[in-house]
């Protein structure tokens, strides 16, 4: 049975990196969205949108095409109009929105703009491609409506751009002509687009499995499950690292061995999806002692277990800032000053409207004591947003650098795999580890669970979107959040050093 239905641009992009998953996107959208956007997905969503809107200012005096109004666009376009926004075209079978259409009267054409809001020194190449391919449908769909079309062009952030307290749009936002990749791809996007169109319009999935079936767990999208109901919940596809083995995998899936528990004794594994199947086939921790030992011993008291929050700024809101880059906002700490001793809460959190960076550094300093191990939990990030302030405060290199060089990460007994825990399947975030390690605390019932939330309540306070009560319900919300960050470091810590005590886990199983 085929149903015809009009192929949009965005379910064309997504059928070209996955047939199966365009078909459940448009035929069970149940499934596609069983789950709402996550917080950092309607972000990055809502990011694009403002990268968009503020875009359109480099092409002054346009008009604002209303969302699906294919009509109205036709007659700007026959007027010649000279520059639209959201244009809207339709054929019989494919519809796409451009971003900016301009009227060039010298060469009696129109020249198409696409507005991304990734930076231009972002993973380059299988972006550009993405990118030529978008362009490529949107020209054939324009010329199939009769438009004449002059260049493509490509409009995104200019990851070099450095404010100076304003916003220079001509200068943080880069042009850049597509036409020579985008007219050799017309033809074959135009083959694409009638297998796409004639594939989506079936009322039957293409077979199952789908092609992650040989992928690990970090490649599978929301419809994975659904297309593979025989793959287990916990399955090979969660073995550590194990999407960098795939022949490993393949010769599991083919074999019909999908259950973790189930792979053979003899089958060749690195030693740390050894260890995985052994606890997950066993249901109980392992603890490497020695290493596990040394390592806490390496840890030098007072101990401080540190925590930031920040936002990812696409268009940069203070003077020093790039594209990108994250305003610290926030941060927890919890202190042990001596072995057995309690752990001392500290917390600093700005919601002002000025640039929060010298703020932050102040209460950092006062925080922080002089010696000792700081702990947190994944090294680069924290350590890269001290790099980022030392460059933006060069007067503050010094201090930045000394918390630089003594923050340890905890994360690296879990990567390390000093302690293996069923309960973690094969994963190494805070997330997963506490609730194996400290089931008496968790992130259960807080208003905000996770750190993308917390970015973006932030944003919502400092923006105004949140007012009075809200506001200071909020801003009591993202205290407690990131202090249960920190508390949770202390108290997997402190299980690590009952465990090496004791020399196991007590809470395995
Ligand atoms: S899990 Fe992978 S192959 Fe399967 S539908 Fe999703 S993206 Fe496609």
């Amino acid at each position: 049975m085929r149903t015809s239905r009009k192929l949009s641009k965005t379910n064309y992009l997504v059928y070209r990196d996955c047939a199966h998953n365009a078909w459940v996107k448009i035929h069970r959208p149940e499934v596609y969205h069983a789950r709402p956007p996550s917080v950092f997905e309607q972000a990055v969503m809502d990011t694009g949108n403002d990268v968009d809107a503020r875009a359109r200012d480099i092409f002054p005096d346009g008009v604002l095409i209303r969302r699906g109004d294919a009509d109205g666009t036709a007659q700007l376009v026959a007027e010649r109009y000279g520059v639209l926004y959201q244009p809207v075209f339709e054929t019989d079978r494919y519809t796409t929105a451009c971003d900016v259409l301009v009227w060039s009267e010298d060469r009696g054409v129109y020249d198409l703009y696409e507005v991304k809001a990734s930076t231009s020194g972002d993973d380059r190449k299988a972006k550009d491609d993405l990118y030529a391919h978008d362009l490529a449908f949107q020209a054939n769909v324009l010329t199939e409506c009769g438009v004449p079309l002059g260049r493509f062009h490509l409009v995104r952030l200019d990851s070099s751009y450095v404010s100076d307290g304003t916003l220079d749009l001509q200068r943080l936002f880069t042009r850049e002509d597509f036409t020579d990749r985008v007219t050799p791809l017309l033809e074959t996007v135009a083959a694409e687009m009638d297998a796409a169109h004639d594939v989506l319009s079936l009322d039957t999935m293409p077979p199952a499995p789908c092609a992650c079936v040989y992928k690990g767990r970090s490649s599978h999208c929301t419809s994975f499950s659904f297309i593979n109901g025989h793959v287990p919940e916990y399955s090979v596809h969660d073995l550590t690292r194990i999407g960098a083995s795939p022949r490993r995998l393949r010769a599991l899936v083919d074999a019909d061995i999908l259950d973790i528990a189930d792979i053979p004794d003899d089958f060749e594994l690195t030693v740390n999806q050894a260890n995985q199947v052994r606890a997950a086939r066993q249901g109980r921790a392992f603890l490497e002692v020695a290493p596990l030992g040394e390592f806490l011993n390496r840890l030098r008291y007072p101990i401080s277990f540190l925590d930031y929050e920040t936002y990812p700024c696409a268009l940069p809101r203070f003077a020093r800032f790039r594209p990108y880059d994250h305003v610290p906002f926030q941060f927890s700490q919890h202190v042990v000053s001596h072995p057995g001793g309690e752990a001392v809460h500290r917390d600093f959190l700005f919601t002002g409207r000025a640039c929060p960076d010298e703020y932050f550094i102040g209460a950092l300093k006062d925080a922080i004591p002089a010696e000792g191990s700081i702990v947190v939990w994944n090294r680069p990030f924290e350590r890269g947003i001290n790099a980022k302030l030392a460059e933006r405060l060069p007067d503050e290199r010094e201090f930045l650098n000394s918390v630089n060089e003594r923050i340890v990460d905890l994360m690296d007994v879990f990567t390390g795999q000093m302690v293996i825990h069923p309960k973690f399947r094969g994963r190494t975030s805070i997330k997963w580890v506490l609730p194996a390690l400290v089931p008496q605390l968790s992130y259960q019932g807080l208003a905000i669970q996770e750190g993308a939330t917390a970015s973006e309540t932030w944003n919502r306070i400092v923006t105004g979107d949140l007012e009075g009560d809200e506001a200071e319900e909020a801003r009591k919300d993202l205290l407690t959040y990131c202090k249960r960050d920190s508390l949770a470091m202390v108290e997997i810590w402190r299980a690590l050093l009952a465990a090496v005590a004791a020399r196991e886990i007590r809470e395995a199983g």
